[in-house]
Parts: structure tokens; sequence; C-alpha cells
């Protein structure tokens, strides 16, 4: 029993209000139950949310039997806030925003609830890798992890996690966050899959350091490709797990040690539409009620399928990425960031892309690794672009810098005419 680390959690639980402690325990035993068993549960919630719903909020009564075919988009939050809250909820509500990658973030309210079951997400993914409760973290993170308040201070400092700033990653910063883990003996690396690839490709390049504390490394927040997964894994020798959410839409997912993302289906139920598109109903957000809500990411859903590791949680197919990358050519043709993740995925010598757009010209620029090879090499995914895609101007760039986005996530897709992309 690990007595002092539950300690920190429940100090924590206590200060602010949270239920993390109790609901990572009923998530630990949650998740092993049968699939048909938490199917049952995810229905039962979803009815209690829309009946709440339908009952206690302006927006809801008005679509009333809508409910169960509309799609809730971030615009129509945006023109009516005030008509999410629901009338019946007595707790606090805390205000927050989504990330700006599309330009235009989202502002809506959560609950105390809301926050355990994000925590309490998180840190069963750790608990995939051997973490333990109250053990050192180490964050790779930009703004939309790690926050530095005084408030916010207090609370890693109680969580045992150390915060490395994910915009600040050049190599003497690298060195110095490599040795700091190193002596604080962290258990555990949670980050951006490309700033953790940072770290990884500066220790594949200037020699091996030894991690014998670390228990295994959680990347969130991008995609994390094929090459960054083997790229981390090979310089910090140990198992990298993927986790992702979207806490507006109630979403947790980790990665088990087959290589699934499960999702937990008590909290959110999903629904894809006609294109892909995921919907999703947050089902432990009773404050500011979101029903069917566009969330802008694709990926398939494999509700049926079991998994070796005996959780019952449905698990997540090949996630296609952020619906706010799209590079959309003078016809309004769209490409999804994807059709580029696919296209360079195969290719070994590209590490990193982005692509840069505007109403008259793409820009392809791609990291590669071999800098004796002739740009003639890459030219040919040019061919493609322009089969695919009309501009006036294409063009490649080799190791150009990539543009950075506020919160220091990688973009793959930048729209620079700064015309906002409504969905
Ligand atoms: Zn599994």
């Amino acid at each position: 029993m690990n007595i002092l680390g539950q300690a920190r959690f429940r100090l924590i639980d206590r200060l602010r209000g949270t239920t993390i402690v109790s609901t990572l325990k009923r998530l630990r035993k949650e998740q092993f139950l049968n699939p048909a068993a938490l199917v049952t549960i995810s229905n039962k919630n979803r009815v209690q949310l829309i009946e709440h719903a339908l009952m206690s909020t302006p927006y809801y009564r008005n679509i009333n039997k809508d409910v169960h075919s509309s799609v809730l988009t971030k615009d129509i939050i945006r023109k009516n806030p005030e008509s999410f809250f629901s009338n019946t909820y007595v707790g606090k509500k805390i205000r927050k925003g989504t990330g700006g990658s599309t330009g235009a973030p989202l502002v809506y309210y959560t609950t105390n609830e809301a926050q355990s079951f994000m925590w309490a997400g998180i840190i069963l993914s750790w608990e995939t890798l051997g973490y333990k409760l109250g053990e050192k973290v180490a964050f790779v993170a930009g703004t939309s992890l790690a926050k530095n308040d005084l408030q916010h201070t207090v609370f890693y400092r109680l969580l045992n996690v150390t915060v490395y700033s994910a915009y600040h990653l050049n190599d003497s910063d690298i060195k110095t966050y490599l040795i700091q883990i190193k002596k604080t003996r962290a258990r555990l690396i949670y980050g951006y899959a490309t700033a953790v690839n940072s770290l990884a490709e500066y220790i594949l390049k200037n020699g091996p350091i030894q991690f014998p504390d670390l228990r295994g490394i959680v990347t969130t927040a991008e995609i994390l490709s094929d090459k960054h997964r083997d790229n981390i894994s090979q310089a910090f020798n140990v198992k990298v797990h993927n986790q992702y959410g979207c806490n507006e839409a109630g979403i947790s997912a980790f990665e088990c040690d087959f290589g699934n993302m499960h999702y937990i289906n008590t909290a959110t139920s999903l629904a894809l539409d006609s294109e892909g598109n995921v919907l999703a109903t947050n089902l432990v957000n009773k404050a500011y009620p979101m029903i069917r809500y566009f969330t802008g990411d694709k990926f398939s859903l494999l509700e049926g399928e079991s998994c070796p590791c005996k959780r019952g949680y449905p698990i997540m197919g090949s996630f296609m990425g952020r619906t706010c990358d799209m590079v959309i050519d003078q016809r309004n043709k769209v490409m999804h960031s994807a059709f580029f993740n696919i296209l360079f995925r195969d290719d070994k010598h590209i590490e990193q892309f982005q692509v840069q757009f505007n109403k008259n010209e793409i820009v392809v620029l791609l990291e590669v690794d071999d800098q004796t090879l002739p740009e003639e090499y890459f030219m040919h995914y040019l061919d493609i672009v322009k089969k695919n895609m009309q501009f006036d101007h294409y063009d490649l760039k080799i190791n150009y810098p990539f543009l950075p986005a506020e919160n220091a996530k990688h973009r793959y897709v930048i729209n620079t005419s700064n015309e906002a992309i409504t969905l």
C-alpha cells in the first residue's frame, strides 16, 4: 500500500474539492467489467444526462426532441453560451477554454466531478506502465497541460510533478531537462509526442543516458507517429503508451500493453456522423451539458472487439487527427491532415512535416534525417499534392523551420491567410 502517495492525492482532493482518489478507485475496477455491462452503464448515464439537460437548460429545452439528431458545434455554444447552463446544478462551475489550434478557442464550464474524472483518466493511463500514486512525474508540455500560476505550482508540487517547458527545446535546454529528469529520479515522463521526441532525438544523437528509475513514457495531445514511438522507446529504453483526452467532451482514452486505445465509455457516449466525425456526449459534466458535440476529431470505433488485456472499455480505431488540421484548396476541396500522415508515414527519412497554405499557394515542409539526400528525392510528393489540390504555387522545403503553435504543440497544417476556418 502506497500510503504517502495516497496522502498527497487526498490532500489535493481536500484542497480543491475534487474526488480524484475515489474516481480513480472506481475506474480501476470498472475498466475490467465486461463490455456489455459497460455499455449498459454508458447508456443509462446518457439517458440521465439528456433528461437532465432537457429539464434544466434553455438550449436543450428549445431544441427538445431534436436532441437525438442535432449536432452541437463550437459556433452554436459561442453564439449563446448562457443557454447551456443547467439551472438545477448547484455545485461549483469552473471556467475553461479549449486550446486555440483553430485560432478560435471555446469557453465552456466544467465541474469538480468532471475535473476529477479527467485526472483519474490520465493517472489510469500512467498506471498501465506501473506508475504508483505520488511518484515523481516529468511533464514536458506547453500551456494546455501545464499552467504556471501559484495555484498550479502548489498543485504540481503535491502531484509530485516537475514541468519542463515544451516551448524551450534547443539542445542546451534539452540537456538540462534530461539531467533533471535523471537526478529527480522521475518514474514517468508525460508530455506532447513531438516534444518528448525532441528529447529522444537528442539522446540518440549525443550518446546514451541511462534512466534506471523510469517506468515508462505516456505521450498525449498529439498524434504519436510510429517513427516517434520508436525514437522515444529506443532512447529511453522504456515502453511508450499514448493517451488522448478531449475534456470538454468527457473523452479520456489510454493505450494498454497490447497497443489498443481504450476509451472510458461510462464518461462519454460517442457517435459518428456520416463523414466519420466524432460526436460526443459528455456524461460527467452536469453543469454545462454538451450533447452530440462536434469534437473535430476523426477516429473509428471498434465497439465489439475484445482485447487480451481484458479491459471492457471499447477500443478507438485508427486516429485520424483533428479536423481543424485541414487544407482547403482553391476549389474549396478539403483535405484532412491524415492525407499527409498517410503520404509520409512509410518514408523512413521523413521525421516530421508541416503543410502551410493560403488561397494562392501551398508549401510542404519536411524534416528529414539525411542531409545528403537530394531534394529531387522528395519531389514526387509534390506531384501527388498537385494531383489532389489546386493552388497557383506549390513549394517543398527541406529542413526549414516549422511555424510553432501558441501552445507549443506541433501543428501539422497551418492556414497562413489567417482566415478562421468555421466548421
Ligand atoms: Zn487492451
